[in-house]
Protein backbone atom coordinates (compact mmCIF):
# COMPACT_ATOMS: atom_id res chain seq x y z
CA UNK A 1 0.00 0.00 0.00
CA UNK A 2 1.35 3.12 -1.24
CA UNK A 3 1.20 6.20 2.10
CA UNK A 4 1.55 9.62 0.87
CA UNK A 5 0.43 13.26 2.49
CA UNK A 6 0.04 16.59 1.54
CA UNK A 7 3.21 17.76 0.30
CA UNK A 8 4.91 14.89 -1.11
CA UNK A 9 6.07 14.43 -4.84
CA UNK A 10 5.47 11.29 -6.18
CA UNK A 11 5.68 9.04 -9.51
CA UNK A 12 2.57 7.65 -11.48
CA UNK A 13 2.96 4.02 -13.49
CA UNK A 14 1.74 6.38 -16.12
CA UNK A 15 2.72 9.66 -16.81
CA UNK A 16 0.43 13.01 -17.91
CA UNK A 17 -0.71 13.58 -21.23
CA UNK A 18 2.26 16.16 -21.49
CA UNK A 19 4.68 12.96 -20.37
CA UNK A 20 5.57 13.78 -16.75
CA UNK A 21 5.23 11.14 -14.84
CA UNK A 22 6.16 13.35 -11.53
CA UNK A 23 3.23 15.27 -9.49
CA UNK A 24 2.57 17.09 -6.53
CA UNK A 25 0.54 15.95 -4.11
CA UNK A 26 -2.03 18.57 -3.21
CA UNK A 27 -4.65 17.49 -1.12
CA UNK A 28 -5.58 13.85 0.48
CA UNK A 29 -8.92 12.26 1.80
CA UNK A 30 -11.48 10.24 0.21
CA UNK A 31 -10.33 11.86 -2.88
CA UNK A 32 -6.89 13.04 -3.63
CA UNK A 33 -5.51 15.83 -5.68
CA UNK A 34 -2.52 15.79 -7.90
CA UNK A 35 -0.62 18.27 -9.13
CA UNK A 36 1.77 18.14 -12.70
CA UNK A 37 4.63 18.75 -12.03
CA UNK A 38 5.07 20.27 -15.69
CA UNK A 39 2.36 21.28 -16.75
CA UNK A 40 0.82 22.27 -13.45
CA UNK A 41 -2.43 20.87 -14.41
CA UNK A 42 -4.76 19.26 -11.73
CA UNK A 43 -6.07 16.08 -11.21
CA UNK A 44 -8.37 14.50 -8.69
CA UNK A 45 -8.83 10.79 -7.95
CA UNK A 46 -9.93 8.39 -5.70
CA UNK A 47 -7.63 7.52 -3.23
CA UNK A 48 -8.17 3.57 -3.79
CA UNK A 49 -7.14 4.92 -7.57
CA UNK A 50 -4.63 7.34 -6.75
CA UNK A 51 -2.59 4.28 -4.64
CA UNK A 52 -2.40 2.22 -7.01
CA UNK A 53 -1.28 5.14 -9.56
CA UNK A 54 1.33 5.99 -7.48
CA UNK A 55 4.74 3.99 -7.81
CA UNK A 56 6.64 5.93 -6.07
CA UNK A 57 6.50 8.63 -3.00
CA UNK A 58 9.31 10.95 -2.77
CA UNK A 59 8.87 12.62 0.51
CA UNK A 60 9.47 16.52 0.90
CA UNK A 61 11.78 15.85 3.96
CA UNK A 62 13.41 12.93 2.17
CA UNK A 63 15.59 16.27 -0.12
CA UNK A 64 17.10 18.02 2.62
CA UNK A 65 20.45 17.97 0.75
CA UNK A 66 21.04 21.36 -0.23
ZN1 LIG B 1 1.10 17.32 -17.12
Amino acid sequence: MTAFKTGDKVVTKKPHACGCDRWTVTRVGADVKLKCDKCLKIVLLPSDKAAKAVKTVISDRVKETD
